[in-house]
């Protein structure tokens, strides 16, 4: 989801379910545009399962500027949905928590689950 609101990419993602998957489509997606908006504010990407995505990424950012750039240049979140349901832990609570992000207000982060069932 873009900072916005907007779907990225705007239909589902069949058998890419993998965390491997999932980053090399990130990193393509923004290999030419980077991690911040027009006013220069970061991204902040919402995915159900950031923790793991987020956690893969910093172990490999040194192998690929691409991903050092997603670690360091975005915001990272889970869902409120998924956030609620299944990451409990201290972590996920600091580093990818949809309810202590200011830019997530009023932003409806479940958006994929209603319109990909
Ligand atoms: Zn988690």
């Amino acid at each position: 989801m873009l900072d916005d609101g907007y779907l990225l990419p705007p239909f589902e993602m069949p058998e890419a379910e993998s965390i491997r998957m999932t980053l090399l489509n990130i990193l393509r997606w923004f290999d030419n545009y980077g991690y911040l908006n027009s006013s220069g504010k970061k991204l902040v990407i919402v995915y159900d399962d950031m923790c793991h995505l987020l956690r893969y990424a910093i172990k490999r950012q040194h192998l690929h500027p691409g991903i050092e750039a997603f670690v360091k240049e975005a915001e990272h979140c889970v869902d409120r949905f998924h956030f609620v349901h299944n990451h409990k832990g201290v972590w996920c609570d600091l580093n990818v928590n949809p309810f202590t992000m200011e830019e997530l207000k009023g932003v409806n982060t479940e958006i994929c689950e209603q319109r990909f069932k």
